[in-house]
């Protein structure tokens, strides 16, 4: 089952790519599928519908248990980390404060590689934050604020 619902996650991550205007050949790089993977997804076959539903019911969970079932299901990390990128549904802005000791618990907890340590503080790439919200019940100084966006 597992199998399907990670095929689920890549038909959802298929469709968002394909309206943004991307190629079929651009998301088959993209999800590291072949080419003719992609058009069967996009074309609805290849795939149940249960497997579908329940992906997309996944991608609606609390940010945290939405990262933490892609990260089971797909279970390669880089694969993981781009799947909940396309399909998550909010986006959040993470802010360090400069209360930052720069101590890295947040970089080492964050499964997104969101935040990087510089000259003893941390800084965070929001396009790549899910929201889940690891980094700050992790921070010490509770220096890091997400909010939605
Ligand atoms: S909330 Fe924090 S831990 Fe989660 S992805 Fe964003 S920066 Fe990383
Ligand atoms: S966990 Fe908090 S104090 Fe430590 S580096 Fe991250 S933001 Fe700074």
């Amino acid at each position: 089952m597992p199998k399907h619902i990670a095929s689920g996650l890549k038909y959802l991550a298929a469709v968002k790519l394909k309206e943004v205007g991307k190629t079929h050949q651009e998301i088959a790089n993209e999800l590291s599928v072949d080419r003719s993977t992609i058009s069967h997804y996009l074309n609805g076959s290849n795939l149940s519908w249960n497997s579908i539903e329940v992906a997309r019911t996944i991608t609606e969970l609390s940010p945290r248990d939405f990262l933490t079932m892609v990260f089971a299901i797909i279970k390669e990390p880089e694969e993981s980390r781009k799947i909940v990128n396309i399909c998550r549904v909010r986006n959040y802005e993470a802010i360090i404060e400069d209360s930052c000791i720069g101590c890295g618990l947040c970089v080492n907890v964050c499964m997104m590689k969101a935040i990087k340590l510089e000259s003893l503080h941390a800084h965070a790439d929001s396009i790549q934050c899910c929201g889940c919200q690891l980094c700050s019940d992790e921070c010490p100084t509770n220096s890091i604020k997400i909010l939605e966006i």
